[in-house]
């Protein structure tokens, strides 16, 4: 008689239980397991799912991953893109370069998501970390101070874990969102689109071949992107109803809306569907106990690649901050600032990606011309498309208000190439001769490095972020006052 398998170890209490891991929640995982900090993750399905998904890692998300050690090797494992371009079949209207961009990492990266989460996964185990699969959150009670959840596991046996925190990481139809009681306001657009994974014939292919072209066209939009193995997406609006394209459709969306001439010819479609965008944003990303990240916290149009993005980002600004409430160093607080940092940054994405989703959708031919005429125009100002890239690949990012009047402000990133990161430390960088050091402090290690070309001493947050300019130079003394340069 064979014997049952071995219950998998879900412990019953815990620091902070992560619901869904995905790229949002591995990240958390990832980061919490390098700090130190006592978590569980667990997700429902068996395995890293198939299917369309994100294709694109942003500059400032790889700053990320350079921080929890996955950046090079997914970089290894990803094709290299240029940046995005907006077209009229040949002509290219205006194009956004990463090139030039102020970051290790000038490149779109196009890896499939995941190759994201496999590697994720991998880093999460070397650390020291596991997912728990076929685990799934059914809901969860108060109970003081924290939250006690009911996980079914494989077969259906259901247990009672308790966590001082739980992070809902599971997606748009958030079971600990929906629980929590948080309203996800927003629209679900009618346009549906079609998406289509193919292999071109070799031939001239897309003259945009290492750029993501949105192909604005009379007969309406195309997106074009290369993806990692030599393949290409084609998104495209199409009427209510329409099945998930098939070679045939992809080719005639081609002839229509992608580059003029040599007619493109479609070898295989790997993958098809249709698929809505919606746009919402949680009202809160943080009810006491419960926070919410990545998109069970923000959902968007897929256009402009940001959504995986930003929830890995979001893991990497919860993260540190969690560590810095269960160690003690800092009080239960910092957690709204969370709240305040990432929600309003989710908030201007969706209407950032909603607005240009439906400037790029015109129907009319007339309106459609006159687009493009601006767009072109808006590409000869100065500067317009430096800016556009850096936002697209999330370098733009600030958690302040301030004017920029060229001194350092706190809550604006750091860049890497002046202040290179050291995993999830802070930093106390220095004028001075180059030269490291890490000292013990209550928020983790205080790495010290010193910098010949600042003009004052920083402290970097260790997500990168800049927490305070013009401070003592003595490690000690900053130790001491660490509270002090918490954001509020
Ligand atoms: C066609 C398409 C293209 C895209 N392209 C890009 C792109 O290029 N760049 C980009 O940044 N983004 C892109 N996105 C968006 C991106 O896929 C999502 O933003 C990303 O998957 C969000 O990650 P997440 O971890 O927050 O959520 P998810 O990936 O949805 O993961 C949620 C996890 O939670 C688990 N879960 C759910 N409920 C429970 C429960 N009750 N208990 C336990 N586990 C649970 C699920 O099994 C899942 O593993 C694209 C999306 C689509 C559809």
């Amino acid at each position: 008689m064979s014997q049952a398998p071995a219950l998998p170890s879900l412990p019953c209490r815990t620091d902070v239980l992560i619901s869904g891991a995905g790229p949002t929640g591995l990240a958390l995982a990832a980061s919490l397991r390098r700090l130190g900090v006592d978590h569980v993750l667990i997700d429902r399905n068996a395995g890293i799912q198939p299917g369309s998904k994100a294709a694109a890692v942003q500059p400032r998300t790889l700053e990320y991953l350079d921080r929890i050690g996955i950046g090079a090797a997914l970089v290894e494992r990803g094709k290299k893109g240029r940046g995005f371009c907006l077209r009229d079949r040949d002509r290219i209207l205006l194009r956004a370069c990463y090139d030039r961009l102020d970051t290790p990492h000038p490149y779109m990266l196009l890896a499939s998501q995941q190759t994201t989460e496999e590697l994720l996964v991998r880093r999460l185990v070397e650390v020291g970390g596991t997912v728990h699969r076929e685990h799934r959150l059914m809901g969860f009670s108060p109970d003081f101070p924290g939250v006690t959840a009911t996980v079914a596991g494989p077969g259906g046996m259901v247990r009672a874990l308790s966590a001082r925190y739980l992070v809902g990481c599971d997606g748009i139809h958030s079971t600990v969102r929906t629980a929590a009681g948080i309203a996800f306001p927003g629209e679900s657009p009618e346009q549906l689109f079609a998406l289509a994974d193919v292999r071109l014939a070799p031939g001239r292919q897309s003259a945009a071949s290492e750029d993501a072209a949105f192909y604005l066209s009379e007969a309406g939009l195309l997106l074009m992107s290369p993806l990692s193995d030599g393949l290409h997406r084609l998104v495209a609006p199409v009427p209510p109803g329409t099945a998930a394209p098939d070679a045939g459709d992809v080719e005639r969306l081609l002839a229509t809306r992608g580059p003029a001439g040599e007619r493109q010819r479609v070898r295989e479609v790997v993958a098809a569907s249709t698929y809505r965008a919606q746009e919402r944003v949680a009202e809160r990303f943080r009810a006491g106990p419960v926070l919410l990240a990545g998109d069970a916290a923000h959902t968007h149009s897929p256009a402009g690649a940001q959504g995986m993005n930003t929830g890995m980002q979001d893991a990497g600004n919860l993260a540190w901050k969690l560590h810095a409430v269960l160690s003690g160093a800092a009080p239960g607080a910092l957690l709204d600032t969370y709240h305040r940092e990432r929600q309003p940054v989710a908030a201007q994405l969706v209407a950032f990606t909603g607005q240009f989703a439906r400037i790029a959708a015109l129907a009319d031919p007339a309106a459609g011309r006159r687009r493009n005429a601006l767009l072109a125009a808006a590409a000869a100002t100065p500067g317009i498309t430096d800016w556009l890239a850096s936002t697209l690949a999330q370098l733009d990012i600030a958690y302040t208000s301030e004017p920029d009047l060229g001194v350092p402000r706190p809550g604006t990133r750091v860049s890497p190439l002046v202040v290179r990161p050291n995993g999830l430390h802070w930093t106390l960088a220095v004028p001075g001769t180059p030269r490291h050091g890490t000292v013990a402090s209550g928020l983790g290690s205080l790495a010290v490095q010193y910098v010949p070309s600042l003009p004052t001493t920083l402290l970097v947050r260790p997500d990168g972020y800049l927490a305070a300019a013009g401070v003592p130079s003595d490690p000690a003394a900053v130790i001491e006052r660490l509270g002090q340069y918490l954001p509020q």
